[in-house]
């Protein structure tokens, strides 16, 4: 049985080797799907699809491939020759992400034994040469992987594909709630959203936030008894803040708020939102744990009106689906640039996803100096080391824009007892200065998706599949080096030629 989602396997042949041999290709690239699928490294399945020898079958089994919600991608290999123009009508339709296998049955190749038969049964090297010609002739984006499936290399290869199709399709039908505009005067959270829906697929629309305080205040006293047993569960609760503690009203509001805004994004289909502290309506709180809750079970979210790091955060986890590691929104705050590494102090006012937690998160209370409210309540918690991205979008006039530093994030030099927010604490790659000037002279925002679980290679695959610019940050960059390549980009954007 089938499980979604799901990507194809088309494998092309031709009918000039006769049915015999076609029926040895059909057996062997079974093989190879079998081979795909018993591979840790896939996390979707491979779906073999009958052999391809003519112009009518590739086209029709494209038509539906674009047309099949759950299929999130396709995968193609040419075991034999298959002339390519047989191909255009089917490439030239294809509106799915494409990876080209580039492999073959056999490992070794049988030197004693090897005959004429063997050769026109195993020629994908100059099969796939075919393939990669017309591909290239009609412009297609794909990923191309050499090597056999047997090599790790290979599969793991396979799968970031996968992720960042998994990516493509979440985004494709993507519907974000805005409770309220972006926060007043800020620039870079500004973008096309008319162009964003044509790009990525995703449909940005904007609720006052009083529709969203309608719907909490619908919501009953004994869901907010479940919710709040539910944290005592999870979270370590600040005794102020506990069942008998003179702030629990405080903690209470905050289930409140949680339930209302998780049945008004259920509701309305949306895997995403944003809101904005200058813009609270009649919220008695700004929405902190309810956010960071929603955030670890999926949706995107930007704080002051971000919907395009909401967008990014969402897609980003849906990518990461089955991984290990955390995503999180983000914000650069402050940098220690004195003894040892330079660091980044990563936060925000309240808006960090407990799935990058070291450890058991506290529930606690604090007065918030913006935002004119009530003291709103938040998960406290540090961010596990290990490597990690941040990824930000920027809207660059004419298109978007993808910026990506690999990063490392460590623990805080001392303890931080004095921050009443969730934090992450990370030394850029390949250092704080390169970094910070390249992101700069990228034009890349304050407000990214901290990912340990999604990298640069998913991230690659993903801006090919959606056709937009990514700048990547990492050990090798130079600003030098950057700059020229920020330049060029442009040149090959503002020609149409970046999809
Ligand atoms: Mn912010």
């Amino acid at each position: 049985m089938t499980t979604t989602p799901y990507c194809w396997f088309l494998t092309g042949s031709q009918g000039l080797y006769g049915p015999e041999t076609v029926a040895q290709v059909v057996d062997q690239s079974r093989q190879i799907v079998d081979q795909l699928n018993d591979s840790a490294n896939l996390g979707v399945e491979v779906v073999w699809k009958p052999v391809l020898t003519d112009s009518e079958s590739i086209h029709r089994l494209i038509l539906e491939a674009n047309s099949d919600p759950d299929c999130i991608g396709v995968i193609a290999w040419m075991h034999t020759f298959s002339p390519a123009k047989m191909w255009i009508a089917g490439l030239d339709a294809l509106r799915t992400p494409l990876l080209h296998l580039h492999t073959q049955s056999n490992v070794d190749l049988p030197w004693g034994e090897i005959d004429m038969d063997f050769m026109n049964l195993n020629q994908a090297a100059h099969g796939d040469r075919e393939f990669g010609y017309i591909q290239t002739r009609l412009g297609v984006p794909r990923k191309t992987v050499a090597g056999h499936v047997s090599d790790p290399g290979v599969t793991a290869r396979i799968g970031a594909w996968q992720r960042a199709a998994v990516g493509a399709a979440a985004v494709r039908s993507l519907k974000l709630a805005r409770f309220g505009d972006n926060m007043r005067d800020v620039a870079v959270t500004e973008g096309d959203k008319v162009e964003a829906q044509l790009r990525f697929g995703v449909s940005v629309n904007t609720w006052g936030v009083n529709d969203l305080v309608a719907v909490v205040n619908q919501v009953s006293d004994a869901e907010v008894d479940t919710l709040v047993a539910e944290y005592a569960e999870l979270y370590d609760i600040a005794p102020e803040l506990a069942v008998g503690g003179d702030r629990h009203e405080s903690l209470r509001y905050g289930a409140l708020i949680e339930a209302g805004l998780r049945s008004f994004l259920t509701d309305g289909g949306f895997g995403a939102f944003t809101t904005n502290f200058q813009d609270l309506g009649g919220l008695r709180q700004l929405p902190g744990l309810a956010v960071q809750r929603l955030m670890a079970d999926g949706y995107g979210f930007g704080g002051e009106g971000d919907w395009k790091t909401s967008v990014m955060l969402h897609t980003v986890k849906a990518m990461a689906k089955g991984q290990p590691g955390g995503t999180s929104f983000m914000e650069d705050y402050t940098y220690h640039l004195g003894e040892g590494s330079h660091k980044i102090l990563g936060a925000h006012m309240l808006e960090v996803c407990p799935t990058i937690a070291k450890a058991r998160p506290t529930v606690e209370i604090h007065p918030l100096g913006i935002g004119d409210r009530e003291d709103p309540v938040r998960l406290v918690f540090d961010a596990v080391p290990g490597p990690a991205v941040v990824l930000g979008i920027c809207d660059v006039g004419d298109r978007f824009r993808l910026v990506l530093n690999e990063i490392d994030v460590v623990d805080p030099d001392e303890p931080l007892p004095n921050l009443p927010v969730a934090r992450a604490v990370w030394e850029p790659r390949p250092s704080l200065a390169t970094s910070a000037e390249c992101w700069l002279a990228a034009g890349g925002p304050h407000h990214t998706v901290l990912s340990s679980a999604v990298g640069t290679d998913e991230l690659y695959d993903f801006s090919e599949m959606i056709g937009t610019e990514l700048l990547v940050i990492d050990a090798d960059t130079t600003p030098r080096g950057f700059a020229k390549e920020i330049r060029w980009n442009q040149v090959y954007h503002r020609l149409g030629l970046g999809g």
